[in-house]
């Protein structure tokens, strides 16, 4: 037997293995992540390595292969196994071993640490509303901005609330130590803030219990099959979750949660907080590489039980993780666009494999793949379908646009939701107007008969070009596009595009009266603009919020009564297999804002395509209905789960440089595949043919097996490395892709 090894962290050679034979008396002890102690180079200096994999093979003639000295007994590091994780990671998702560790490893970066500040309450909110009152009866109109904001959003961004109060220190001065407190936002981030009461968790219901139970029986009985709870939004999913983790801390393991970014709010994090104190702990996008690397130290030395984060929190080094909860599993923020194109769920998975933990996933609206694997008993499936709140699940209403036309309006409020929206602002009662933009707006469409252009060889929409053509990214056939529709002859077909701020104007001119929030790239700009968009919408000082994907995730407002979905199309054409499986994703998501307080709630869906699967399904609440559909379709394509892609990304900065190692790589991969089940296709321009100057081709590769896509792709970077075939040219790959190319 031969152990692949490679040497010491720090070494410039993170990039190769170096093969070395394990001698009998050390076969036990030779695993994958195990420190080795190897003679290297010239002068056989004795280094420790690690082991990343294992063979039966020479890979070079086998007198030159040295034997390995000695693997040390005792426990595993944590170290080696973060490093045999990067090792799977770059196999199965392609990078250099030097970028799988660079994921996998924080690595302590010499730059100044940005401190950011933090205003938070040192009294009681009575207190605090009590000051604030004063100094508004004493005009003292800087402390009042202050103290306002403070009362609303409970805690405040130093920099900031002195931008936006118009505050110097001296307003502050006074105030601190009594009133107010500031503090640095890793303290604040890492540690309980001083006012925080612990709270006591709600007793849980009949169904999370008998979850609870069931999950905490087979980890004691060292079962470590993954699970997937399918729980509808305000289920009690958070609740399980934190009751899991209470149980694995408490037998002394450490636990990961990971949540999409955009799900990381104030709220979500003082939930945390409250049930666990100071032995939580947060990573975000925002902090700074520092800061990033003090809490994976806090980590390791076992100073916290749980850490909460998003994609990259899996790589935590803890030494005795017991868990891994992914919540919204479906998301494809888990999914990293850097290489290595790594999904987190398929990682913690590996990761928990290799350690003894268990994973937990969750989601109101599971991905097909991970429902795939709990209908085959690869993993196992929990139910929660009821709310365990109050809140009904509100009543769904599909508006025809095509109808709509047909009688004249052409207006982008169908009659049913004009109404609605006039009834709700008499009742003084909130809405919440939903533009499905994630995805690509690209496409053309007839607003007649809902005839969505289509590639004759591909089925996937064609993508409007700004010079009157129709493209097809997945193999590149054009046509022009035409001026009437094909199927019905209407003129009025056209690129579909809607945004928030045109629906702003538009809602101004139907309701001149209704009090307008509206939540986007522009409204958001600067740390807490989502959070204060937000909170104002909650605080009832809006009727209506207008926004993207990003209004769907996060908040309850008890106040609204009314959802109104105004493109529930945009995304289901989007050059992508997933297309149909997001769409539905988001429509379910943005229905289940409606009715989350007392009131009963209504969503109307305003579609072209009201007889698609995706809308019918999430009219109708039902995952299953959707799911069947959708999976008949993976199958008699072969996309995941039934198959796997790989992509293959050609990037240059000249246009026909591009093409033309496009056209060689595609040579080379025809050469190197094997088994005829295997179907290439392409080359062809990327969707987004061009980014930041760079010029994308994209080739796809599919096949049932997943092993053979990374035979392909081991032999295509053994290509790429040895023979540096393609100078000015970077080649990635994704598997699986969550986005089309
Ligand atoms: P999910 O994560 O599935 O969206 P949450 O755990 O956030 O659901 O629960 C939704 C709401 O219901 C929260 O306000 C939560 O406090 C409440 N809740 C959850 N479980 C219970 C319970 N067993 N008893 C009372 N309230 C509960
Ligand atoms: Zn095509
Ligand atoms: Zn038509």
């Amino acid at each position: 037997m031969y152990a692949d090894i490679i040497v010491d962290i720090s070494s410039e050679n993170l990039d190769r293995t170096y093969q070395y034979r394990i001698p009998d008396e050390l076969a036990d002890r030779a695993v994958v992540g195990a420190p080795a102690l190897i003679s290297f180079g010239r002068g056989n200096r004795m280094i420790r390595g690690y082991i990343v994999g294992l063979s039966g093979e020479p890979k070079i003639e086998e007198g030159r292969i040295k034997t390995i000295a000695d693997i040390p007994e005792g426990d595993i590091v944590i170290e080696s196994r973060l490093i045999s994780l990067a090792y799977w990671i770059r196999e199965n998702y392609g990078a250099s071993m030097n970028e799988a560790l660079h994921t996998v490893i924080p690595v302590k970066k010499k730059i100044k640490q940005l401190v950011r500040r933090r205003i938070l309450p040192a009294c009681s909110k009575e207190e605090l509303a009590g000051e604030y009152e004063t100094a508004a009866r004493r005009g003292y109109a800087a402390r009042e901005r202050l103290l306002k904001a403070l009362l609303e959003e409970g805690s405040l961004d130093y920099e900031d609330a002195m931008k936006r109060c118009r505050l110097t220190p001296a307003v502050l001065k006074p105030l601190e130590g009594k009133v107010v407190t500031v503090l640095s936002d890793t303290v604040f981030r890492s540690s309980l803030p001083g006012d925080l009461k612990m709270k006591k968790p709600p007793a849980l219901n009949e169904m999370q219990q008998a979850i609870v139970d069931s999950i905490v029986r087979s980890f004691r009985e060292g079962e470590r099959k993954t699970c997937l709870i399918h729980g509808v939004t305000g289920s009690g999913k958070t609740e399980v979750y934190m009751e899991l983790i209470d149980h694995v801390v408490k037998e002394g393991y450490q636990a990961i949660m990971l949540i999409p970014e955009i799900s990381l709010t104030y709220q979500t994090v003082m939930r945390f907080y409250g049930r666990f104190g100071d032995r939580v702990s947060i990573l975000h996008s925002r902090m700074s590489a520092g800061e990033r690397y003090d809490q994976s130290v806090r980590a390791k030395e076992g100073a916290i039980d749980i850490m909460i984060g998003p994609r990259s929190a899996v790589f935590t080094p803890f030494q005795r993780l017991g868990l891994i909860i992914l919540d919204e599993e479906h998301e494809s923020s888990y999914k990293s666009e850097m290489p290595p194109k790594y999904h987190a769920r398929e990682t913690a998975i590996e990761r928990a494999r290799q350690c003894g933990a268990f994973v937990v996933l969750g989601s109101a609206t599971p991905s097909v793949e991970s429902y795939y694997k709990a209908l085959k008993g690869e993993y196992a499936l929990y139910r929660l379908p009821k709310r365990a709140g109050p809140g009904r699940m509100p009543s769904v209403w599909i508006a025809d646009m095509r109808e709509e036309l047909k009688q004249k309006n052409r207006s982008i409020f169908s009659a049913r939701l004009k109404e609605m929206m006039a009834d709700r602002l008499n009742r003084h009662q909130q809405i919440m107007l939903f533009i499905n933009r994630r995805g690509f707006a690209g496409f053309v469409s007839c607003r007649s008969c809902g005839h969505v252009m289509k590639c004759p060889h591909c089925d996937v929409s064609l993508t409007a070009h700004n010079n009157g053509t129709l493209v097809c990214h997945y193999c590149g056939h054009s046509q022009a596009q035409p001026a009437k529709c094909p199927v019905c002859g209407s003129p009025y077909i056209a690129g579909f595009g809607i945004g928030t701020q045109k629906v702003e104007t538009l809602v101004h001119k139907e309701f001149p009266d209704a009090r307008v929030l509206r939540m986007d790239a522009d409204t958001t700009r600067g740390k807490e603009g989502y959070e204060r968009i937000l909170k104002s919408f909650s605080g009832r000082e809006a009727d209506i919020l207008i926004g993207t994907q990003m209004i769907v995730k996060g908040h309850d407002f008890s106040g609204v009564t009314l959802v109104g979905i105004l493109a529930a199309d945009l995304s289901l054409y989007a050059p992508d297999y997933r297309a149909a499986e997001r769409t539905f994703e988001l429509l379910l998501q943005a229905g289940g804002r409606a009715g989350r307080g007392s009131m009963a709630g209504d969503v109307v869906i305003q579609t072209y395509h009201p007889e698609h699967y995706s809308i019918r399904a999430a009219a109708s609440g039902s995952y299953e209905e959707f799911y069947e559909q959708e999976i008949a379709y993976r199958r008699l394509t072969g996309y995941p789960p039934a198959g796997h892609i790989m992509v293959i990304l050609i990037g240059s900065k000249n246009e026909e440089r591009a093409g033309q190692a496009a056209g060689t790589v595609m040579e080379k991969a025809k050469e190197a595949v094997t088994a005829k089940e295997t179907v290439l296709v392409g080359p062809a321009p990327a969707q987004l043919s061009k980014a930041n100057d760079i010029y994308r081709q994209v080739i796809y590769v599919r096949d049932r097996e997943y092993c053979r896509l990374t035979a392909l792709k081991n032999s295509l970077e053994r290509w790429l490395k040895k023979d540096m075939p393609l100078s000015g040219c970077a080649v990635q790959f994704d598997f699986d892709p969550m986005t089309g190319y």
